[in-house]
């Protein structure tokens, strides 16, 4: 069994040596919490979108989709508190030169009145300086004020500003939601763990529109909906929690707001929000752009600003939840009737990067050649992986640690009963099937 205190590590060490994660700008040193996805991680990222699109916005009807530009008006972010809000005290360690925000120092303050440095306790500090969490940029020629932008620091403020664009063209009634999986840009002083706090990370992001009154009622019922999202791909029931915000923090505007936090190997954090935001956001938006933002309901004859239910999760965050939660190590059983370590992910398959992966035994034909032709009929459907090095046993072993459900295994009987091996992951357990059939096994297998 890996210790939780190592389980980091491990996971660290297994995304970076198989490509899940790979240290950006790695030739020149890197950057700070910055990370590529390499191609398996695409892979596993692209399905968790997709799992959350299917169901917050395919299989609903009341949600519609929404792409919308990263750099916009830097007015929008006047109005919606984010360019006062997004500033953070940060204090500089004289003896190590660490940053911290002020905010956590003095949080963690060891007696009351006393700072001390987490990396080398230090208790002195330069005088605390304003940061900009914000990221500004310049649109043209010139650098100056007038020229100035923010990235964005979330999707929902465009939710907010386009929702009469789109309640109009999709011709929707209220409640209704727009959905949206965007990257976002955060100069956060603190980053950690892997992926956990980056700077740039991709959100997915839904704001619901409802009726003033009917609000509390869609707010639990989002949050049951999303954690039960989170359950349903997978993640144990006893790795994740709710927590209430508490009053203290009502400072995102919000009527009220409950985390889903998992329980990371450094302890629990959050996954994601569910917040009651009421018509913080679109009353803000329509002082500060003069146009009417109110919604006509025909059937109740009245006129009101909508209140917004908002769950907001990080792509990143959550990819890393997934991982840790899928890492397993075992004992498994060896042909030789030994024992011997396997590594598994035990990824929902819906979220695997691979869907299966055609294994020959020999490198000779006629094996070779049906093995390429089953990989290339797969590859119609799945992302499917083709390995024809090493021992089988190796093979698995790589297969079963980046969570790969199937393996289909081309042997020496296969040319002549056309017929191969199919192997699923978890229980280990085999069955014979016949070529022609070998697309609908899988088919009849693997959730969509
Ligand atoms: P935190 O308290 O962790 O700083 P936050 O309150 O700033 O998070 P939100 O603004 O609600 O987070 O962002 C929505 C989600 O985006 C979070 O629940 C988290 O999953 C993710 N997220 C936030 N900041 C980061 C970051 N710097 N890197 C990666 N993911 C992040």
């Amino acid at each position: 069994m890996t210790s939780t205190a190592n389980l980091l590590d491990v996971v660290a060490e297994l995304a970076t040596r198989r490509g899940l994660l790979l240290p950006s700008s790695e030739i020149y040193g890197g950057l700070r919490a910055s990370w590529d996805w390499g191609p398996l991680g695409v892979e596993l990222k692209r399905n968790l979108k997709a799992a959350w699109w299917h169901r917050t916005v395919q299989t609903r009807g009341d949600v519609v989709g929404l792409d919308a530009a990263i750099l916009m008006a830097p007015r929008v972010w006047e109005a919606s508190g984010h360019v006062r809000a997004s500033t953070e005290v940060v204090v500089e360690c004289t003896n190590c030169s660490a940053r911290f925000p002020y905010e956590q120092l003095a949080r963690e303050a060891p007696a009351p009145g006393v700072l001390e440095c987490p990396s080398c306790r230090g208790r002195s500090f330069r005088d605390p300086r304003n940061v900009s969490l914000m990221f500004k940029t310049f649109l043209g020629p010139a650098e100056d004020a007038a020229a100035a932008l923010w990235l964005r620091t979330e999707t929902g403020q465009s939710g907010l500003i386009d929702y009469p664009a789109v309640q109009a063209a999709s011709r929707r009634k209220l409640p209704f939601g727009i959905a949206q999986i965007g990257k976002v840009f955060r100069n956060e002083i603190e980053t950690s763990a892997l992926v956990f706090r980056t700077h740039e990370f991709e959100q997915m992001e839904l704001e619901f529109f409802v009726e003033p009154g009917t609000d509390e009622r869609w707010h639990e019922d989002w949050v049951r909906e999303r954690l039960g999202w989170h359950h349903d791909l997978g993640l144990r029931p006893e790795s994740l929690r709710l927590r209430e915000h508490g009053y203290d923090e009502h400072t995102v505007h919000a009527k009220r707001a409950v985390d889903i936090e998992y329980l990371f190997p450094f302890g629990w954090a959050k996954l994601e929000t569910v917040a009651n935001r009421a018509d913080f956001g679109l009353a803000q938006h329509q002082r500060h752009s003069g146009r009417d933002l109110s919604y006509y309901d025909q059937e109740r004859d009245a006129r009101y600003i909508p209140y917004v239910i908002e769950p907001s999760l990080g792509v990143d965050r959550c990819v890393l939840a997934f991982l840790l939660d899928a890492y397993h190590a075992e004992e498994a059983p060896t042909a030789a009737g030994g024992t011997e370590k396997r590594v598994v992910l035990r990824l929902d398959p819906r979220l695997a990067p691979m869907k299966a992966a055609v294994l020959p035994l020999s490198r000779k034909e006629p094996l070779l050649q049906l093995a390429r032709q089953l990989t290339a009929e797969l590859r119609e459907r799945w992302m499917a992986d083709y390995d024809d090095a090493g021992s089988i046993g190796r093979r698995y072993r790589r297969q079963d640690e980046v969570g790969t459900p199937y393996c289909v295994t081309v042997d020496f009987e296969s040319g002549t009963d056309r017929a191969v091996t199919v192997r699923e992951r978890d229980s280990m357990a085999q069955d014979r099937v016949g070529v022609d059939r070998l697309t609908a096994y899988l088919d009849e297998r693997l959730p969509r």
